[in-house]
């Protein structure tokens, strides 16, 4: 199963330990880290009186079921210090499962898509460097991108190479 991850931090050592997530990913079993996008800086959403957050997408081969796989995005979180449970508040990490292609779900822990998706421009630039064809939502990934209106904040600070610096 191929499942796209969104990564952000906008506390501490924010690319260290967006590098270290990605790592601590592919070091799991059962879990591939097959692509990651570029790195972004983009304002913080939602609650905007917060430092600045880095985001990027990765896409996964797993053989983990969607909520095993979310269970280890949140064991990931926490090994990497991650406090505050502030919805929408300021974190070291943030690991959100964005899209299974072909699932739909939702219930208590889980939605997928994930709800906020097609109109997050931080969520949507760096899912568009691996996955611009990808249709969620009838539309695909570079089309929700186009439309979104905070897409001009989104600056890429680093190239597709930035987990190996
Ligand atoms: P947002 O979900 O709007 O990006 P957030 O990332 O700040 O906000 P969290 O506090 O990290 O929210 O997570 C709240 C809960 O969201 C988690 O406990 C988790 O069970 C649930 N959740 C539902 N769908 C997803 C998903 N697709 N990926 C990650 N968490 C999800
Ligand atoms: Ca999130
Ligand atoms: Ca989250």
């Amino acid at each position: 199963m191929k499942c796209f991850v969104g990564l952000g931090a906008n506390l501490g050592d924010r690319a260290r330990t967006l590098r270290l997530a990605l790592r601590q990913l592919a070091a799991a079993p059962g879990v591939t880290v097959a692509q990651v996008s570029a790195l972004y800086e983009t304002p913080p959403w939602g609650k905007t009186d917060q430092p600045p957050f880095l985001n990027a997408a990765a896409c996964l081969l797993t053989d983990l079921a969607p909520h095993q796989l979310l269970r280890l995005c949140q064991g990931v979180e926490q090994g990497l210090g991650r406090q505050r449970q502030e919805h929408w508040g300021p974190r070291t990490i943030d690991l959100d499962l964005l899209h299974i292609p072909g699932v739909t779900l939702r219930d208590e822990t889980l939605t997928l898509p994930h709800p906020y998706l097609t109109r997050r421009a931080f969520v949507l630039a760096p899912l568009a460097d691996i996955a611009a064809g990808e249709i969620i939502s009838d539309r695909t990934v570079a089309e929700w991108l186009a439309a979104a209106e905070d897409r001009e904040t989104i600056v890429k600070v680093a190239g597709k190479d930035w987990p190996e610096e």
